[in-house]
């Protein structure tokens, strides 16, 4: 389950719960003083998810990355001493 961090707008205060991402994050309450006046600021679990994604886009290029795939089934230029 992923952490999720709220501060709470009547004590000023910033909590964290634990709580299924299925939660509706617009009734969570102060965990300090009940107030529904919370604002929900991230999840550490999407963060964490977030820092690593910058890496992950170094990956080999792949056919996908080409918009005009045909240039693949093209055929391949021989080189003179083949022919
Ligand atoms: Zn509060």
């Amino acid at each position: 389950m992923p952490l999720y961090e709220y501060f709470c707008d009547d004590c000023q205060k910033e909590f964290t719960l634990l709580q299924p991402a299925s939660v509706n994050k617009e009734e969570t309450t102060c965990a300090e003083c009940g107030s529904d006046k919370v604002t929900h600021k991230f999840s550490t679990f999407t963060s964490k998810i977030q820092g690593v994604t910058p890496s992950s886009r170094k990956r080999p290029v792949t056919e996908d990355d080409y918009p005009n795939k045909d240039v693949f089934k093209l055929p391949i230029p021989r080189l003179r001493s083949d022919l």
